[in-house]
């Protein structure tokens, strides 16, 4: 008989989202009349931007005749979007056309990177953190057993919190590969960079590699965030950047994404000769995956054309003041509240330290608002909770309206 990868009996079930629509769904069988809204959307919900509908009708309208249909294209992108993801995301950074890699999106990138490492790497994620790093490791096998306690044997947990400012301290034990998201899911927090140099300095005198995800980069306002961490000196010896058209302009269900893998990010084999991941990451990349869609990449190639970037701007600004008016309606009854200035997350720090879930369901009774309870996103996660800035306008002012008015804390 066949038998399975035993590694996926390690994994914990994906309770957190069935749990909040479980609940939010009981609540509206008990109360027909409640109007509930949600903050808890993980999803852009404005449309794509009008530039890149007008280019991918133009990339069908070329599949339809002979003398400009195009069949596989290039399995690391067409070079018309590698040149412009360059010149706009990467000018002056000395990225060239063979360290890009576009792809269907973020979460397939950082789920399959750990691929082309071995698996007696120790890998190291922040708590609270996006659950796709974890979860990849686990079916790899790179970590023991889930605790009690929620954590894996094995995985070093980086715990970010008010205390520590949301910025990872450094590990006591050595980390082979660290991931890092910034701005953050779920905390919408930052990096400056002179925080994340700190890391840089670490990977390079330990050996290890950083994973850096940059899905949010659109939603930088601040100066001191840096958008790639290619700006901090001795990142092209020690890092991968992933980016994603899904947040910046609404991609999520368009699809597409890159990796940004520069020649010089080096790891060792088990002789103890070093290899160039580029290689490596180029050898998987075209085995495994035969390009994203012509028309989905010529609608890529549009978010950096004048209009597509004043298109894309318009709706990030919109959703950045969705995260304002959150934000500032939680301040002003006493709520403390961290991001939503560089990402479209709040992350609010519970009233009294009630637990994450109570306060769920205190939201839920008192509000009738839906959001996400920290502890989903990892046991430091508890004790917080988390907003999002993707609803409509008006849902996001009578959202505030009521937990300002209703909330009783
Ligand atoms: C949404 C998201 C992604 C992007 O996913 P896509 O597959 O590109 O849609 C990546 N990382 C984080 C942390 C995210 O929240």
């Amino acid at each position: 008989m066949a038998n399975i990868n035993d590694n996926y009996l390690k994994l914990r079930g994906s309770y957190l989202f069935r749990e909040t629509a479980h609940r939010a769904a009981a609540y509206k069988d008990a109360h027909p009349g409640a109007h509930v809204i949600s903050l808890g959307i993980g999803d852009v919900t404005r449309p794509l931007p009008e530039a890149c509908i007008k280019a991918m009708h133009k990339a069908v309208d070329e599949m339809s005749a002979e003398e400009t249909f195009r069949g596989y294209g290039p399995e690391q992108g067409y070079s018309f979007l590698i040149k412009a993801i360059i010149e706009n995301n990467f000018k002056g950074l000395g990225i060239e056309e063979d360290e890009i890699f576009v792809s269907d999106g973020a979460k397939s990138d950082t789920g399959n990177i750990q691929e082309i490492f071995g698996t007696n790497n120790v890998i190291a994620i922040t708590d609270p953190v996006y659950p796709v790093y974890l979860d990849t490791n686990v079916m790899a096998g790179r970590t023991g057993t889930c605790g009690s306690d929620g954590r894996y044997d094995g995985v070093i947990y980086l715990p970010v919190n008010a205390d520590n400012n949301f910025v990872p301290e450094l590990p006591e034990k050595r980390a082979d590969i660290i991931y890092i998201c910034c701005p953050n899911n779920p905390t919408g927090t930052t990096m400056t960079r002179p925080q994340l140099k700190k890391w840089v300095d670490y990977a390079r005198e330990n050996e290890s590699i950083i994973l850096f995800d940059a899905a949010y980069n659109a939603f930088i306002t601040e100066e001191d965030v840096p958008h790639s961490i290619f700006e901090i000196d001795g990142a092209k010896e020690c890092a991968i950047e992933f980016r994603s058209f899904s947040k910046t302009a609404g991609f999520t269900g368009t699809r597409c994404g890159y990796i940004v893998l520069p020649k010089t990010v080096k790891a060792r084999a088990k002789d103890g000769s070093l290899h160039a991941l580029n290689k490596l990451w180029n050898r998987r990349h075209t085995t495994k995956f035969n390009g994203t869609a012509y028309i989905v990449q010529r609608g890529a190639e549009a978010v950096f054309s004048d209009e597509g970037k004043r298109q894309v701007k318009e709706t990030i600004d919109f959703y950045l003041e969705n995260a304002r008016i959150i934000r500032d309606g939680l301040t002003s009854i006493g709520i403390t509240a961290y991001g939503g200035v560089n990402a479209p997350y709040i992350w609010l720090k519970t009233p009294n330290d009630m637990p994450s879930w109570d306060f769920f369901d205190k939201l839920l009774n008192e509000a009738n608002v839906i959001g996400t309870p920290g502890a989903g996103f990892g046991p430091c996660g508890e004790g917080y909770f988390r907003l999002t800035a993707f609803g409509k306008r008006a849902d996001t002012i009578e959202a505030v309206q009521r937990i300002k008015e209703r909330l009783s804390i």
